[in-house]
């Protein structure tokens, strides 16, 4: 699933990027598009309304020179009403020309325009002062210099500047959608290239990912094959279909190599058991043999009558002796096979340490051997089975007190500075561990002692194991062996059993 989602996420990001690229440039384009057709549209419209203004300028000025004309010949107050109202009309159109955006060049016509319409006013005024006619040349004399002319000029300069102006605007935005075009084809070329080269990469890497899968699989299947024979892997076509095969056959074959791996555990563990049985029944032969000899001795002379009235009190004692060594033997063998069965209760450790030093004063003072007890003052809280935990100890202390004969010490420390657990270490001052069971040493007969049933320190860690906790030897930095016992504490157990309980 994992590797779905990189993969998907391999395939698809250079996609989206260049999918994000593009779609980035094109917003940009179409923003600039819409701002030069927006910039167009004010020109055009700002254009529109100045050429209105000046063609309607230039009608009001063929009215005006026609009623002006008439006025003249006929100087009544109908007819300057008429004259009045052509001015009026030019006035306004000026104004709305004025006030439009226009160029510097527009700008001087305008000036141009509004100077001789003062000098129209002028002369206006003059000729209606001076008699004219009522000759028909006069009256011709006069229209030939009509004043009108002072503004007629700059008028039709105002409008072809205009038209000129509506002309560039026209061209520029020819220019500018040819250029918005090319770029649009330019940016559709650049996206089609971009996909192309994106689309080539990710083949590449995909296909380097499945050829490196390819080499891993191989590497895979010849290490099964190397401990395993008879796993063929074609490495022809490194395509996805080819490497689901070829997973599909190591899944199979790892199978296979794992059935055969737990059959062979399950026979070692069988031959394990075996040889322990054989082990065992060795250590009975051996360990009843020697009572069984003894016996068979004493039995053998008394009824041969080589003890005149038969056995003494003496063989009698020593008979009783070895039945009670054979009986202890046979005791130990049933203890070991049984399952360590465990009750649990809260005891003080340090207590129960207590009782194990108060059974073996007696043969520590024999022994010469010294004792250094270091225990905690408050009491460190076990749910433990002490008559379990008591054995368990005691061997250990024998084992200790059967390796120094001669004397030594023995330190017996309780630490419960660890959270949940307490470790109560037991160490001595003997030769340590003999180095030939060093790596056998809690393997159920092995004994490095003549009389030794080699079962107590494997029955020791099973039942500290039967508590949940762990017997271990430790190393030590001077001569002499050293066992550790870990166990939890009462807080340490409630809480396990709490995150038990919790699931
Ligand atoms: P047993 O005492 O019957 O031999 P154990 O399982 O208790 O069986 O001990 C196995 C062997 O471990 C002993 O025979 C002995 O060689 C070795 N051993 C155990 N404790 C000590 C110790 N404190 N010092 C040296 N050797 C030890």
């Amino acid at each position: 699933m994992a590797l779905n989602r990189q993969m998907v996420f391999q395939v698809t990001m250079p996609a989206l990027l260049v999918s994000l690229a593009m779609l980035g440039t094109s917003l940009l384009g179409i923003r600039s598009i819409n701002r030069l057709q927006a910039d167009r549209d004010k020109i055009v419209s700002e254009h529109d309304r100045i050429l209105r203004a000046a063609q309607n300028l230039e009608t009001s000025l063929r009215r005006l020179r026609f009623h002006t004309f008439l006025y003249i010949m006929d100087m009544t107050t109908e007819r300057w009403a008429k004259v009045e109202k052509d001015q009026n009309d030019f006035e306004e159109s000026l104004a709305l020309v004025k006030i439009s955006e226009t160029s510097p060049a527009e700008q001087q016509a305008i000036a141009a325009i509004e100077s001789g319409y003062r000098g129209y006013h002028q002369e206006l005024q003059q000729s209606t002062r001076s008699s004219i006619g009522p000759e028909t040349a006069e009256y011709l004399k006069w229209a030939d210099s009509h004043p009108i002319r002072l503004v007629v000029a700059p008028c039709e300069e105002l409008l072809e500047l205009n038209r000129q102006e509506m002309n560039d605007t026209a061209e520029e935005s020819a220019r500018l959608s040819g250029r918005a075009r090319s770029q649009m084809i330019l940016l559709a070329a650049v996206g089609a290239a971009g996909g192309l080269i994106g689309g080539f990469g990710v083949a590449l890497g995909l296909n380097r990912s499945i050829t490196r899968l390819s080499v891993r699989l191989g590497d895979v299947h010849s290490h099964l094959d190397q401990e395993v024979a008879s796993l063929r892997l074609t490495s022809e076509g490194s395509d996805l279909h080819a490497m689901n095969r070829q997973v599909g056959t190591i899944l199979e074959r790892v199978r296979d190599v794992v059935g055969q791996l737990q059959r062979q555990e399950r026979e070692g563990l069988r031959a394990e058991q075996l040889a322990a049985v054989g082990q065992l029944a060795a250590s009975i032969a051996h360990e009843v043999r020697n009572p069984l000899t003894s016996i068979k001795l004493l039995v053998g002379a008394a009824l041969n009558g080589h003890c005149g009235k038969g056995l003494s009190n003496t063989d009698l004692q020593v008979i009783h002796d070895e039945v009670g060594r054979l009986e202890r033997k046979v005791q130990a063998l049933l203890d070991f096979a049984r399952p360590v069965e465990v009750g649990h209760q809260p005891e003080d450790v340090a207590g129960i340490v207590h009782r194990v030093v108060d059974l073996i004063q007696e043969r520590l003072r024999q022994q010469r051997v010294t004792l250094n007890l270091r225990l905690p003052c408050e009491p460190v809280i076990a749910d433990i089975d002490s008559d379990q935990f008591q054995s368990v100890l005691v061997n250990l202390l024998f084992n200790a007190l059967d390796a120094m004969p001669g004397g030594g010490e023995i330190n017996i420390c309780l630490d419960n500075q660890m959270p949940d657990q307490f470790r109560l270490t037991v160490s001595d001052t003997g030769p340590g561990i003999d180095i030939r069971i060093a790596d056998r040493l809690f393997t159920p007969f092995v004994s490095t002692k003549p009389t030794g049933t080699g079962l107590g320190l494997s029955l020791s860690r099973r039942i500290v194991q039967a508590h949940g906790g762990q017997l271990t030897l430790t190393d030590r930095a001077g001569p002499g062996a050293s066992f550790t016992i870990s166990l939890p504490t009462i807080s340490g157990v409630s809480r396990h059993a709490d995150a038990a309980r919790g699931g």
